[in-house]
Parts: C-alpha cells; sequence; structure tokens
C-alpha cells in the first residue's frame, strides 16, 4: 500500500516528512507525520487522507496516535500489520469503539449518532493489540529517535513527539483561533494550561500541528502563536465572568455559549459548552471570583 504523495509531501528534513491533508488539515483531515528511520519507519497521526490516497510513500512499520480521537486514529485498521502505539492513558480508545465513546462521554443519541459518524467517515478499526507508552518513551527508528511527551488537557493521554531536536508535532495543540478544547469528559483544563507552559519551552527548527496551522517554522513564530492560543482560556473566562453579572446556572452558561459561535450548528455543542463552563466555574470558585448564591445559580465576586 504505497503512495507518492506529490506536493503534498512537505520534507522537512532527510527524514521527516508532513503529509498534508486535504484543506490544510481543516478537520476531518489532519496532516500527518511520517518519519523514515534506517531500521523502521513510522507515520504519526494518520489521516483519513492516507486511505483516500492509498498510502504513504514508504513501508509502515508502526502506527503512533498522539490521543484516542477519531481524526487521529482513523489508519489503525488501514496498517493492520504495523504495530499501534498510544499513551497508556488513551488505550481503551484505540482497543475499542466503547472505550472512545467514553472518552468523549456522550450519552443515548448523540453517542450512536457520533458511533456512527466515527465508524463510517473516520473507518475507526479496534486494536485490541494496541500497545501503551508513557512519557518520555523514546522510539529509536535507527539515524532518528521520537521520543513521547505527555501533554494531557485534550483527552488524558494526549501527547506530542520530538523528533530529533528538529521537528515537534503538536497534535492538537493547534494553536488556532478557536483555543484550546477541552470539552471531552477525558479533558481538563488544569492539565491543559500545565502543558501549554511545559510544551512553550521545547526548542525546535519547525512545530506542526494536526489542523489548519500544520507547519510553523522558527521558535519565535511558534512563541507568538501559543501564547495566543493560551490566550483563549483566560478571554472565555472573563468572558463568562461578565454574564455572571446576574445569578446563572450551569445550563444558561452553556446556552449562551462561550466556545462555539451561537450560529454553530453541531449535535454536541452544548454538552461541550456546559462542561467546558463547568471547569471554568470551579476556577471562578475556587479564586473566590465567584460563589453559589442559590442552590445552581452562580454570582461573580
Ligand atoms: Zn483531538
Amino acid at each position: 500500500m504505497l503512495a507518492q504523495w506529490g506536493e503534498a509531501e512537505r520534507k522537512l528534513t532527510d527524514r521527516v516528512s508532513v503529509l498534508v491533508g486535504a484543506n490544510n488539515g481543516q478537520y476531518p483531515s489532519g496532516n500527518t507525520l511520517l518519519v523514515r528511520g534506517e531500521g523502521e519507519s513510522i507515520v504519526i497521526d494518520p489521516s483519513i487522507d492516507v486511505i483516500e490516497r492509498g498510502g504513504v510513500p514508504v513501508a509502515i512499520d508502526a502506527v503512533l496516535n498522539s490521543h484516542s480521537h477519531e481524526d487521529h486514529m482513523a489508519c489503525n485498521g488501514f496498517f493492520k500489520d504495523a504495530r499501534i502505539h498510544i499513551h497508556d492513558d488513551d488505550l481503551p480508545g484505540a482497543k475499542s469503539i466503547d472505550g472512545l465513546m467514553d472518552v468523549y462521554g456522550f450519552e443515548g443519541t448523540l453517542r450512536t449518532q457520533f458511533q456512527d459518524t466515527v465508524l463510517e467517515t473516520f473507518h475507526y478499526t479496534p486494536r485490541d493489540d494496541a500497545l501503551g507508552f508513557s512519557d518520555g518513551h523514546v522510539f529509536d527508528l535507527g539515524g532518528v529517535k521520537v521520543e513521547a511527551v505527555h501533554l494531557p488537557g485534550h483527552t488524558r493521554g494526549h501527547s506530542g513527539f520530538r523528533i530529533s531536536d528538529d521537528v515537534f508535532f503538536l497534535s492538537d495543540i493547534d494553536l488556532t483561533g478557536f483555543g484550546p478544547y477541552y470539552g471531552d469528559v477525558w479533558s481538563d483544563l488544569e492539565d491543559f494550561e500545565e502543558s501549554l507552559r511545559r510544551v512553550r519551552e521545547e526548542e525546535a527548527a519547525w512545530y506542526v500541528t494536526f489542523h489548519h496551522k500544520g507547519v510553523i517554522e522558527g521558535r519565535q513564530r511558534f512563541l507568538e502563536m501559543i501564547d495566543a492560543f493560551h490566550a483563549v482560556i483566560d478571554r472565555r473566562h472573563q468572558a463568562m465572568l461578565k454574564f455572571l453579572a446576574e445569578p446563572r446556572s450551569l445550563e444558561e452558561m452553556a446556552n449562551h455559549r462561550f466556545i462555539y459561535r451561537p450560529g454553530v450548528q453541531l449535535n454536541f455543542a452544548y454538552d461541550v459548552e456546559k462542561r467546558s463552563a463547568r471547569f471554568h466555574l470551579d476556577r471562578m470558585l475556587s479564586r473566590g471570583e465567584a460563589s453559589e448564591v442559590e442552590p445552581g445559580r452562580y454570582l461573580r465576586s
């Protein structure tokens, strides 16, 4: 299953290429990393584009998943003879569809609907043989090393990869204007911010995101982008505090929308808004910025 990518293969070094997805890796597509070693070659987060193009330019020994989200695991069945590696904490999402659905935390019809999408659009294939790794694990491919860097918050096991000092794969710390996504049951705002602080220290010549932004050249540009990305969290926080000028419930916060724009039609938007607002509300309560003035209603201090 070899396929040439032509201009869509962007070579960063002799060993590392970005396989740029449709529309610059806009969801449901993504930007896949291909690392050619002397001993083994691997892909990191092979997207649905890999299947649509019929493969990648070289034989693949292993697939690294940065985390268990549908768009990052699209080829776990396509590369059926390759090993699958994912952080220990996200293993359940690679091993079974039920495990994956628990990561999102959707219930009822939302769960059924999204399960169909994951199976049809994203070719989800359970891999009971998937292997776990932990922070700092090094994959030595021969002439090039890939080190896992645990960056939780988006999911529990979300990880970046440092590739022989030149390239850093950021995955879904995607540096978009939308800002950090911490709306799943397996997300955590505090962990996400800690991961942002940690990844900011990374020195690389190229930083690669799975969606939109793709390849970012140079540390200076990276710092500007990650600081802007990080600032979205406080912007949401301040907007929510302003909304609590009168007593409001969590449900009212979710309906008002602080993550998605009001016009965005997504069947899971309410759930995501509610979980995200809960994180900010907990932060306000712990900081003394707001209080519960009657059961289930919150007012800023
Ligand atoms: Zn994700």
